[in-house]
């Protein structure tokens, strides 16, 4: 007998597993996509260490993933001839919560009020641990390519899991078996109708053929063929193609919002199929996220952290494959390689052009794009120089005048008052609550309209654009600004800049009891229903970036 090791899961990992499985899941049918694409993934890894390592696939130079139904039995087996995992990447990666991924889902759940939990699950990836919605036990056989050892992990999903040695005869000759044994009520995913159904529904375009056989067939028949997608023209693929490859690509369940396929010929040749998603990726705010772009060099997968594109596009997921890459490129050269460089710029132009032209054709599908990820896109207006003006264009803001809409900036210059230069906002805390500020009061006594900013890097990039259209941006917050300018609407009139009598003696008391507090105190023409309000000076931060950098410590 060999030596058992019985290992505790990760806390994380047991609070997923529990949420798995005492979750009513609308929709387990999505852990059978989950384990071929690890399967996929596995061999493609393998593929690109044979590169520099050939012996690893020279046995056996077809990769494959093999389904084996035991339909008596109750249970499903789902094996690959990948890279396959050694001991101690078995106990990190089946015991641990590796993606930060998981772990920004695990907070969404938990922060998820009752009932909105399953929801989340169906709308994400969660990865192999969704193996024990249907299994009460759940084998991993793997063998390392290229490794003498083989080795067992075992659980029911409750707490712990085993591992132990076993004899090559009983594992793959490289590669991962996974064998679930089915509960009571999932038994219908050890028959074949139901398999073949959801593996064309979900896997039909997994890079790498899939076969399946019952216990009793002497060879297994070919379900999918592993052909990859973007080789095929745009006009053969159809629309429910694009969008269950989009699927496994993104570990995400809806639909794309856009869909970006294209060759690229002439100085460069490559092929790119690029996705927005229509709903936010739970963790896109969570600085360790991987790309979603995978890099292929002649169909061959080299790496997913090619950075294929600027971060301010990171929704985007896709991939990119050429011809112009040695395939034995490292990833490091990869980095630094004026190809991709050049990839990445026709790339991120394609992209944005396709959202331009989504913009003028349905703006509607447009403002839901933006309303998911808008926050990000305008990181671009700080990053990227060169296309600050594009991006700016791109970009659409509520303003104090157009109700719950949204405005483009060339909107705002186009209705702007002829004597007006500039294009005035008010950075800070969310929409409502920036509609409701008193310093908004002067302006639409004077029907001047003001952009309400309400995403935290909208304070950087206000300070970093000079212009657009000629026109400045300035924050109402700041200094005496210029009302002075325009006559109010209303026929109200303007205060002067002097202070009436009435108010002096006041001034002076506030002044003297504030001090240091504040650098001036003066009458205002911004207010028409306030007594007060705080103004921030004409030199300094303004109010939002002040609070922004305050609460960062700086
Ligand atoms: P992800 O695929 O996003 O990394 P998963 O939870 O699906 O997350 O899988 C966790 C890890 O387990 C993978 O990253 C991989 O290292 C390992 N793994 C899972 N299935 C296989 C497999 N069939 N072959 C090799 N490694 C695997
Ligand atoms: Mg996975």
């Amino acid at each position: 007998e060999k030596p058992v090791e019985n290992h505790a899961f990760e806390a994380d990992v047991a609070r997923l597993l529990h949420m798995m499985v005492h979750s009513v899941y609308s929709d387990r049918d999505v852990f059978l996509r989950e384990l071929i694409s690890n399967a996929a993934d596995a061999c493609e890894k393998l593929r690109y260490e044979a590169i520099a390592n050939p012996a690893l696939m020279a046995s056996d130079p077809a990769s494959r993933i093999t389904i084996v139904l035991d339909e008596e039995g109750g249970r499903l087996v789902i094996e690959d001839n990948g890279i396959g995992m050694s001991r101690d990447e078995m106990i990190e990666a089946l015991g641990t919560i590796a993606r930060s991924g998981t772990r920004a889902f695990m907070e969404r759940i938990e922060a998820a009020k009752a009932g909105e939990g399953t929801q989340l699950i169906g709308q994400f990836g969660v990865g192999f641990y969704s193996c024990f919605m249907v299994a009460d036990r759940v084998d991993v056989v793997s063998r390392r390519a290229g490794s003498k050892d083989a080795w067992l992990w075992s659980s029911d999903g409750k707490g712990s899991y085993d591992i132990r040695p076993v004899d090559l005869a009983e594992a793959p000759a490289r590669g991962t078996r996974i064998s679930l044994y089915l509960m009571e009520d999932a038994r219908s995913y050890a028959s074949r109708w139901t398999v073949e159904r959801i593996v064309k529904e979900q896997s039909g375009h997994v890079p790498v053929p899939i076969l399946i056989a019952g216990t009793a067939d002497a060879e297994p028949s070919q379900l999918t063929d592993g052909s990859a997608l973007w080789t095929k023209s745009r006009n053969d693929i159809s629309k429910e193609e694009y969008a269950d490859f989009y699927r496994g690509i993104s570990g995400q369940y809806d639909e794309p919002a856009l869909t970006v396929h294209f060759r690229a010929e002439g100085r460069h040749e490559y092929t790119a199929l690029a996705f927005v998603p229509s709903s936010q990726p739970f963790d896109m705010f969570d600085p360790d996220r991987k790309g979603r772009t995978k890099l292929y060099v002649k169909r061959v997968f080299i790496t997913d952290d090619a950075e294929l594109l600027p971060r301010y596009l990171r929704f985007v997921c896709g991939l990119v494959d050429t011809a112009d890459l040695p395939l034995n490129v490292s990833r490091e050269m990869i980095q630094e390689s004026p190809i991709l460089a050049a990839i990445r710029k026709g790339v991120s132009s394609r992209v944005l052009s396709a959202l331009e032209k989504l913009a003028e054709s349905d703006g509607d599908a447009f403002l839901k794009v933006w309303e998911s990820f808008g926050a990000v896109i305008k990181e671009g207006i700080y990053e990227d120089f060169e296309r600050r003006e594009q991006l700016m264009a791109l970009s659409r803001f509520r303003t104090s005048a157009f109700g719950d809409g949204y405005r483009s900036l060339a909107d705002y210059v186009k209705d702007a008052k002829e004597a007006q230069s500039a294009i005035y906002y008010l950075a800070g805390g969310n929409p409502e609550q920036l509609k409701a500020s008193p310093q908004l009061e002067g302006f639409r006594a004077r029907g001047i309209e003001v952009l309400l900013l309400s995403d935290s890097i909208d304070s950087f990039w206000v300070m970093n654009a000079p212009e657009f259209e000629g026109k400045a941006f300035r924050s109402i917050t700041q200094g005496a600004a210029d009302l002075a300018l325009f006559p109010k609407t209303d026929g109200g009139a303007s205060a002067s800049a002097e202070a009436p009598a009435h108010l002096a003696d006041f001034i002076a008391f506030a002044k003297e009891k504030l001090g240091d507090q504040v650098a001036d105190i003066r009458v205002s023409d911004r207010l028409t229903e306030s007594a007060v309000c705080l103004v921030a000076s004409e030199q300094g931060y303004d109010r939002q970036l002040e609070r922004i950098l305050q609460s960062a410590g700086r």
